[in-house]
């Protein structure tokens, strides 16, 4: 086939990485780039196991707008058969299993490329996730221009660049000496603000290291990186990255903004009445969700439980725990009827936060939740627990104020949460003072965030001179090749 000598039109190529928190932010770029160039149309890699929910999850677009490809995820001796995404991991320890397992996609991911690229709408540019690091390759062989998409905020990405490249936590004697974060010295952390798996990076002989250094070196090579926040939020470290670093962070975000988190459907579900009825009250809400990933102890789990209970307050819980944890809630939801629901199962996040009762989130602070949060101006009570969460939670409650930490009975970020520690702090957050405080800040900011991705705010200035330069570097591109033909 030969290849376009005239490209109308944006052809964009997308890998999410197969997690919720990693594939739901890039089918919400989707939808905001189609608000930007309606006439672009869009092929989605993915696995066959996690299709359905990439076209439901699009399907306010124009059908003619999306293709996606389906590529077999063959199992490894640690991934079960028919796990495609890390929430159906048997066990979140399996997550860099999982991750390096995806590269066995690599050749039938260039087969594809190689009949799309040969095709009459060959791909324009590719977003892709930066656990996919393999795609770089892949991408290069097709002289495809790579975008990377890595899920964090360019706090937590500009501070544990800079805690990496200045080797700072080598220097630590113990887990909870502080250092001070050179060129921003008011932020003081330990090595508990960390995961684990970051500290890993610099054992040479584990596995893990193994992935991280091959995550980083395809994003020290790629064209750009896209971020899912705005430059209001997170300013100084936005410009710090983008004066220190070769490769250019594009905050286009939120991206949750794309489309309006309520969704059309014919009966509104369980929890959805529940809430409005509480609205109707006059009762204000706290919505509990610890994301799709969390693990939670039975001694945990338990605290939780007994601290909502003695708090006293309304609450939304989605609950994602294992079968055999079920005792740990027996009794529970019968006792406390009158004052929560449990959910258990999907729920449509943004939708719930975005309901007028609800007034306070107890998170894990995932990126997306955070983000989610604060475009529903609600505030949020942190309980970060894996991967870069503590970052986040440092942030929104230090750097922004749009939220307050749960006690842990240690004082340590990773400390063990006892039930009065969670129920003093979730009757803040809700009642308190300092809870009214980081609610107005909240509003505040949902307000900023909304200008930004609207016409003639950061973020779509932002994304436009992206699009603008990809487009052109395209043309260029074709035109090149063409040149190349006709000699
Ligand atoms: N989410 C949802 N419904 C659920 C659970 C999660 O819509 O029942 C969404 C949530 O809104 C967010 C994503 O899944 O967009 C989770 O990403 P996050 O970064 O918050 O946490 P992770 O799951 O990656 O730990």
């Amino acid at each position: 086939m030969a290849q376009s000598t005239s490209p109308k039109h944006l052809h964009i190529g997308l890998f999410p990485f197969m997690s919720k928190g990693h594939t739901i932010p890039i089918l919400h770029l989707t939808k905001l780039i189609h608000n930007h160039r309606p006439q672009a149309t869009f092929t989605i890699f993915t696995t066959p196991a996690n299709e359905p929910f990439i076209l439901a999850s699009l399907s306010s677009l124009p059908p003619n707008t999306i293709n996606t490809i389906s590529l077999p995820f063959s199992t490894t001796d640690d991934i079960p058969a028919g796990v495609e995404s890390t929430d159906q991991l048997p066990s979140i320890s399996l997550f860099h299993s999982f991750a390096l397992a995806t590269a066995k996609l690599q050749p039938l991911f260039e087969t594809a490329l190689e009949y799309i690229q040969k095709s009459q709408n060959p791909i324009s540019f590719l977003i892709s996730d930066g656990f996919l690091y393999w795609t770089h390759e892949s991408a290069s062989q097709f002289n495809i221009t790579r975008l990377v998409f890595y899920g964090m905020n360019m706090y937590a990405s500009t501070i544990s660049m800079i805690v990496s490249q200045n080797g700072l936590l080598s220097r630590l004697n113990s887990n909870d000496e502080l250092i001070q974060v050179p060129d921003f010295p008011r932020i003081k952390l330990s090595k508990y603000d960390f995961d684990p798996t970051f500290m890993m990076k610099f054992d040479s002989q584990s596995q893990v290291s193994d992935f991280l250094m091959k995550c980083g070196k395809s994003v020290s090579t790629c064209n750009g990186m896209v971020v899912n926040s705005f430059y209001e939020l997170e300013q100084p470290f936005i410009d710090y990255s983008n004066s220190t670093q070769p490769i250019k962070s594009w905050c286009v975000g939120p991206f949750c903004m794309a489309d309006k988190p309520t969704l059309e459907r014919s009966e509104k579900p369980l929890w959805i009445r529940w809430l409005d009825k509480k609205q109707s009250e006059g009762k204000p809400v706290l919505y509990v969700a610890f994301g799709s990933q969390a693990e939670i102890s039975d001694e945990q789990l338990k605290e939780i439980a007994i601290g909502l209970e003695k708090s006293g307050v309304l609450f939304l819980w989605v609950l994602r725990i294992k079968s055999k944890q079920e005792n740990v809630m027996e009794g529970f939801e019968e006792r406390t009827k009158e004052q929560g629901l449990i959910v258990r199962g999907w729920v449509e996040q943004r939708e719930i936060l975005a309901h007028e009762s609800v007034q306070g989130f107890l998170s894990h602070c995932g990126w997306n939740s955070a983000l989610e949060s604060i475009c529903a101006g609600v505030p949020i009570l942190a309980w970060p627990m894996m991967a870069e969460q503590h970052l986040n939670a440092k942030m929104v409650d230090e750097e922004i104020n749009v939220g307050l930490r749960v006690e842990t009975c240690d004082g340590l970020p990773r400390g063990f949460v006892k039930w009065e520690g969670l129920s003093k702090m979730v009757k803040e957050l809700m009642e308190g003072e300092m809870g009214k405080k980081v609610r107005m800040n909240v509003k505040k900011l949902s307000e900023v965030a909304k200008k930004s991705v609207e016409e003639g705010g950061s973020s779509w200035g932002n994304l436009d001179t992206l699009l603008n330069e990809l487009e052109i570097g395209w043309i260029k591109h074709v035109m090149k090749d063409q040149k190349t033909m006709d000699i």
